[in-house]
């Protein structure tokens, strides 16, 4: 899968695309990942990419006409056409039947990044954007961290990004666990200040540990 990000903070996603899964991921050519500054559309001398609300009111705006043309040209970067989502407290909130999906049906990504108070809506009327996606019902500062939560939960279901070990079939929220968060789990030692593991995890008795299992998630 290829992830285009428009953003005028390219560098807030050098750490977190560069470390463990997604790092191994990106290595072996299975995630590829590209930054852009919003920045180098901006306009004028002082690359300006935001400008005040019409019908007043606090903060500033990303402007239509430095958004639109640096999505243009980079859907063109690639033949894929890019699925576009714009990261926004407005959007539909991110469920993990979605992540599925959207790792599923689509080979390419482009995530916009909105900042201040957000974009022109006639970004999103006009059809340059296909969705919204909120990762939950609060207010960050950007885009960026919803885009860094998309694009590790979308990473997870790409064939062969996840070892055996870390296999995203049985987790919290997959249709394996009928869509429920998932049952605890216990290592060695099997007591800790008094602290024990449950009886049945160490029985070995698969059928009882299956059934205990079920019935913890919730
Ligand atoms: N005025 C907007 C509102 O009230 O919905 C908030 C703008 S927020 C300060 C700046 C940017 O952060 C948004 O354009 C969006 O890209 C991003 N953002 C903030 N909260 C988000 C969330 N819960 N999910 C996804 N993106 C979010």
């Amino acid at each position: 899968m290829r992830i285009d990000i428009l953003t005028l903070h390219p560098a807030m996603f050098q750490g977190p695309i560069s470390e463990s899964i997604l790092g191994r991921a990106r290595e072996a050519d299975l995630l590829e990942i590209h930054t852009h500054d919003l920045r180098s559309w901006g306009i004028g001398n002082y690359n300006q990419v935001d400008d005040e609300p019409y019908g007043g009111g606090a903060g500033m705006v990303l402007r239509i006409d430095v958004v639109v043309p640096a999505i243009e040209e980079i859907a063109k970067m690639d033949e894929r056409k890019p699925h576009r989502i714009y990261l926004s407290a407005r959007g539909e909130t991110l469920k993990q039947e979605k992540v599925e999906s959207i790792a599923q049906d689509h080979d390419r990504l482009l995530l916009l990044c909105g900042h201040y108070e957000g974009i022109d809506q006639r970004i999103v009327e006009g059809g340059w954007i296909d969705e919204e996606i909120s990762i939950g019902d609060y207010v960050l500062t950007g885009g960026e961290l919803p885009a860094m939560v998309l694009i590790d939960a979308v990473a997870r279901h790409i064939p062969g990004v996840l070892g055996k070990e870390e296999s995203a079939q049985e987790e919290s929220f997959s249709a394996a666990l009928d869509r429920k968060k998932e049952y605890p789990h216990y290592t060695r030692p099997d007591e800790y200040e008094g602290h024990k593991v449950p009886d049945v995890l160490l029985s070995g008795h698969h059928a009882e540990i299956e059934k205990w299992r079920k019935n913890q998630c919730s």
